[in-house]
């Protein structure tokens, strides 16, 4: 664009939304043009900042009279570089969309603007005794919109399902400026096309979600952790096999490995869990509205392969023991920046993935260093790699390429968006990408949505 009519376009914004949330000034645009991991950057244009949908869908119908890009972005945590923007693009800010709106206990639903975090939906719907399904570590800044949009899964996937399943209603501005609306939040209604789960999982290429009507779960009243220490991966399965069976309550099945806890306490300065260091850790969390800690106890003390476990069921000891999990994330981005590779492979080839990884990772890199983690009950592994040098899609594509070959998926839950777009093709058939590539050009013909996210460019 050129500055004349690059001018004239920062004005039109400028009447929309007014001067304070164009932001042009380049110190001021930072922190909104590069990914939490640091590995992804780019330069907009400017960056927008609407307070609701009438400002979201006027910016939409601007950008698209100048053939503009648009890049929605809520809370920048995302992992695959989706929020990022490409040249010549604005940011979409949805950080003032953060309406949270009264509570229907009936329904036990709630309407909420895609830019509130997930914590303060948490904080306005728990007082209530409900709870949002999803619950994840980047709770503080993730936004609805954003985990809508990822289709994030996070701790409690194995009881409720990832975000997909708690939306029963939205909001969406289309490319033409359109807000298209349906939020009946009846949970039967076979009238046609799944319109409002369609945008799950969607990373921002078909429509920018500006409201959303989210089915809540009862909030258990009662909580119990426990960290289980365990010789293999194999084991940890199969003690989850069993709780899974006999433990209705459980909401969280976790995994992490001796070198992972080991980054974590030195990072964070924790005490050791347990006396001894075990080379695979479970976390499990049963919850429930009486305590469920006589049930837990009473699965984990009959299983002799445990080598040695601690719980707890006070608040201050259950976060004690999450935040050797929770921690993972940023004790590795403080080694460097990451690869970070979030996959999910069958059950019963997750053993051998796991044994086989870091033979293909020092075959290709050396010096790379491997950390992994992850939801076991959905054999979903976080794959970080540092000190990785100038080998990224090397690395990544000897690890995607096993994954493909286990009958795996590229993406489990942080989405495909810039990092693995060059990967999806292998992901998934000839047929499906074609059915996808029909979505975007029936929903966003003119392509202005978030270029280079999801399919390449
Ligand atoms: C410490 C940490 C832990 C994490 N743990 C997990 C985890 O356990 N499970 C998990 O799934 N993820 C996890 N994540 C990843 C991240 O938090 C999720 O992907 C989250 O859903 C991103 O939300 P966001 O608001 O930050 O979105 P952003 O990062 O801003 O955007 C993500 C994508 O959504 C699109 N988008 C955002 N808002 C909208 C909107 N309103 N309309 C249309 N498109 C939109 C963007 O264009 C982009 O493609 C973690 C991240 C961190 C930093």
């Amino acid at each position: 664009m050129n500055p004349p009519a690059r001018d004239a376009f920062i004005a039109a914004l400028t009447k929309i939304v007014g001067p304070t949330h164009v932001i042009t000034d380049p110190s001021m645009r930072a922190s909104y043009e590069t990914d939490w991991t640091g590995r992804f950057s780019g330069q907009a244009l400017a960056v927008v900042r609407p307070k609701n949908t009438a400002q979201v869908a006027a910016v939409v119908s601007l950008c698209g009279e100048h053939g503009v890009p648009l890049v929605p972005q809520g809370g920048n945590t995302g992992l695959v570089g989706g929020a990022v923007p490409s040249e010549g693009s604005i940011v979409l800010s949805t950080t003032r969309l953060n309406n949270v709106g009264t509570v229907d206990e009936v329904a036990a639903q709630v309407a909420v603007g895609a830019g509130a975090t997930l914590a303060a939906v948490q904080a306005a719907v728990r007082p209530r005794g409900l709870d949002v399904g999803v619950d994840l570590a980047s709770r503080d800044s993730a936004t609805i919109g954003g985990l809508i949009a990822t289709n994030a899964g996070g701790e409690r996937v194995l009881r409720y399902g990832s975000m997909r399943r708690q939306v029963v209603g939205l909001e969406a501005v289309l490319a033409d400026g359109t807000v298209m609306k349906h939020m009946t939040g009846l949970t039967k209604d076979n009238t046609g096309y799944d319109l409002v789960r369609l945008f799950a999982g969607s990373e921002g290429t078909l429509a920018i979600i500006t409201t959303v009507l989210l089915q809540l779960v009862p909030l258990p009243a009662k909580r119990t952790v426990a960290l289980i220490g365990l010789a293999d991966v194999a084991t940890a399965q199969s003690v989850l096999t069993g709780l899974r069976l006999r433990l209705p309550q459980l909401t969280a099945a976790e995994l992490f490995f001796d070198a992972g806890l080991e980054l974590v306490r030195e990072h964070a300065g924790l005490s050791a869990p347990m006396p001894d260091r075990h080379p695979v850790y479970l976390l499990v969390e049963a919850a429930d509205v009486s305590d469920p800690t006589d049930a837990l106890l009473f699965q984990l003390e009959k299983d002799v392969r445990i080598r040695d476990a601690v719980l707890a069921n006070d608040t201050k000891g259950v976060a004690a023991l999450w935040d050797y999990r929770e921690g993972h994330t940023e004790a590795v981005s403080a080694l460097g920046t990451p690869i970070k590779l979030d996959v999910a492979v069958p059950a019963a080839a997750l053993p051998a993935f796991i044994a086989a990884l870091p033979l293909i990772i020092e075959k290709v890199a050396p010096e790379a260093q491997m950390f992994m983690w992850g939801h076991l009950a959905e054999s979903n592994l976080h794959v970080n790699l540092v000190n990785v040098n100038g080998d990224a899609d090397r690395l990544t594509d000897a690890v995607l390429d096993i994954v493909i070959r286990s009958g795996g998926s590229i993406s489990a839950e942080h989405g495909v968006g810039r990092a693995k777009a060059a990967w999806l093709e292998r992901a998934r058939s000839a047929p499906e990408l074609a059915a996808m590539r029909s979505i975007k050009v029936a929903l966003d013909p003119r392509g202005i949505f978030n270029p280079g996210v999801l399919f390449p460019e």
